[in-house]
């Protein structure tokens, strides 16, 4: 079962990313752009079997908009896994 861990220099947390098809990614990104997070938590939690805090802490992690740092709207790189230059956090650009 493949998943990375990336950690985040800016909240000091390790965060667990585990591998998703597409419409899974869909659906997660989905339930972030409609400001469901909590949804897309339990999805994370559910399907890929993370504890509730490593799940939580991948949620954060995903810019609802690709490009856009989920913590300050920085423009940022389009490549997956981006550092943001201004704030240091990690992103996950799907
Ligand atoms: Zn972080
Ligand atoms: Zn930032």
């Amino acid at each position: 079962m493949g998943f990375k861990i990336i950690y985040c220099i800016r909240c000091k947390n390790e965060i667990s990313i585990p591998e998703f098809g597409t419409s899974e990614k869909e659906e997660i990104l989905n339930h972030v752009r409609e400001n469901l997070p909590l949804y897309a938590i339990q999805f994370v939690k559910i399907k890929k079997h993370l504890d509730l805090s490593s799940s939580k802490a991948f949620v954060q992690h995903l810019n609802a908009k690709k490009g856009i740092c989920h913590r300050c709207n920085k423009e940022i790189s389009l490549e997956e896994n981006v550092v943001c230059s201004r704030c240091k956090s990690f992103n996950l650009n799907w």
